[in-house]
């Protein structure tokens, strides 16, 4: 089976919560697209909720695009501990991070229920699985750790 990056990173020497990059990949006609992973909370120590997680997730879509170039997915990882960021081009962990921190502080302090995108039957494949309370919680407790722009060393930015 192929070998993938993510599990040979060794999760119990991370410093979560961070932005590493995985990996830039240059296509056939030279465009760069990025993988990064966003890690919210510690490896195997914490986990976010379903439905928290599910929250951040329809918000970071919405929250990261409007500051990111580029932006082509922000899925979360099924061990509940954060996303992958894809995108096109270039960008440094510490743009990433930034990025992050204010879609963060945005959820935290200014979103409503009203600001949610897909939270109807229509738009959501699980449209009862969402916790604001829970993703406002979450985005506290991960501002107030504070995000690093290195995943082994505590940057914070
Ligand atoms: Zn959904």
């Amino acid at each position: 089976m192929a070998k993938v990056e993510s599990f040979t990173l060794d999760h119990t020497k991370v410093k979560a919560p961070y932005v590493r990059l995985i990996a830039e990949e240059v296509g056939q006609n030279e465009d760069i697209i990025s993988n990064f992973d966003l890690r919210l909370v510690q490896p195997n120590e914490n986990a976010i909720p379903t439905a928290g997680l599910h929250t951040i997730e329809h918000l970071l879509a919405g929250l990261l695009r409007d500051q990111l170039t580029g932006v082509i997915d922000c899925s979360p990882f099924g061990c509940r501990t954060g996303f992958h960021l894809i995108t096109w081009g270039e960008h440094s962990t510490v743009e990433v991070a930034q990025a992050l921190k204010n879609a963060l502080s945005e959820i935290a302090t200014n979103i409503t229920w009203e600001d949610i995108q897909g939270t109807d039957i229509y738009s959501c494949g699980n449209y009862r699985d969402h916790s604001l309370f829970s993703a406002k919680e979450w985005a506290k407790k991960i501002l107030e750790e504070g995000i690093s722009s290195d995943p082994f060393v505590r940057k914070v930015i």
